[in-house]
């Protein structure tokens, strides 16, 4: 099974996502916990021309096409394998985050960043995705709190409520696939939601 984690910065994914892991090998899973670049050496070096300050000139679908081709690799190089070999890969950010960040927040559509994902991902889609669904404001908050970020763009508050409604609408499209977690609770209390769901789904 092929899972994914998205939601905005400040939404308190990563604590829930290492929650998921243990959760899943208790239940004698072996999982695979990986992000993009996932390790690969020619990601890695396509990350940091994607991160370079001094490439601030970047151009939108430069940027989108660097994302998807770190994608490839990374879905060729180790889910891909990992998927064969039984385990279960929980994978923090995936395309979705591309239809948000490039598509919506940097406009370059839905559909045109879909279309360059499934040839970089050979059709490869998520069995399940959790979306972490923060009330943007409060986000928004926890990232000034830690101090300046190095993407400055994401802390403009219009940048992110874009992408916060971005990710809205790809919760409406795929229905079937995108569960929204309600990321305001307690920390215990989405743990409890997010194991809810994950039972369904090793039921499957
Ligand atoms: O550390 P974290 O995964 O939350 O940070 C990811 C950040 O990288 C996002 O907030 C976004 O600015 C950027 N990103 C992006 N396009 C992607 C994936 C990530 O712009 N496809």
């Amino acid at each position: 099974k092929f899972i994914t984690i998205e939601g905005l910065d400040g939404a308190g994914k990563s604590t829930q996502i290492n929650y998921m892991k243990s959760y899943l090998e208790k239940k004698g899973f072996k999982v695979l916990l990986t992000r993009e670049p996932g390790g690969t050496n020619i990601g890695e070096k396509i990350r940091d021309i994607v991160l370079d300050k001094a490439h601030a000139e970047m151009d939108s679908v430069t940027e989108a096409l660097l994302y998807a081709a770190s994608r490839a690799q990374h879905v060729s190089q180790v889910i891909m394998p990992a998927l064969t070999r039984g385990e279960i890969v929980l994978c923090d950010r995936f395309v979705d985050s591309s239809m948000v960040y490039q598509g919506r927040g940097r406009n370059l559509g839905f559909d045109a960043v879909k279309a360059v994902n499934d040839f970089a991902t050979r059709g490869l889609e998520p069995n399940l995705t959790l979306l972490f669904n923060i009330n943007p404001d409060t986000s928004l908050k926890r990232i000034n709190e830690r101090g300046p970020g190095d993407r400055l763009e994401e802390e403009k508050p219009q940048f992110h409520f874009s992408v916060h409604k971005a990710y809205m609408d790809l919760a409406q499209r795929f229905t079937n696939r995108i569960k929204v977690i309600n990321a305001s609770q307690g920390i215990e209390d989405i743990r409890k939601e997010v194991e809810d769901i994950l039972e369904k789904l090793i039921k499957e």
